[in-house]
């Protein structure tokens, strides 16, 4: 069966409970950390499917967060989707050289249907 864990990492809970309705609400299992150290560990323990990652965060940052992910073995091939409000005008993410690898952005704010959306496309399942 394939693995249907989610991880939500951000230090906005608001932002944590919207992704979890939306995660739930597509059939898969949210799991969340309001703090990078607390993601990798809970990415450590239950190798979700998917990574959800803000890039503002106090103490380790979205892009320290994805660097750790990164060098760790058990958990470096695990997919990213970068949330964040730090996008240019032509809605590109802003200040990416050098950054860790990624799988796809989401702007701040998002819809439902946009981060549904996403989440679908880089887990390749039908909307
Ligand atoms: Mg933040």
């Amino acid at each position: 069966m394939a693995n249907e864990k989610i991880l939500i990492i951000d230090d906005d809970p608001l932002v944590i409970r919207l992704a979890e309705l939306i995660i739930k609400n597509i059939n898969l299992q949210p799991l969340s950390a309001l703090k990078g150290e607390d993601g990798i560990e809970v990415a450590i323990k239950e190798r979700p499917a998917l990574i959800i990652l803000d890039l503002m965060m106090p103490e380790m940052n979205g892009w320290e967060t994805l660097s750790q992910i990164r060098k760790t073995e058990c958990i470096q091939d695990t997919p990213v989707i970068i949330l964040t409000a730090r996008v240019g005008a032509t809605g590109d993410l802003i200040g990416t050289q050098n950054k860790p690898h990624y799988e796809a952005f989401l702007p701040k704010p998002f819809s439902m249907q946009e981060m549904r959306d996403k989440i679908n496309e880089i887990l390749n399942r039908a909307p």
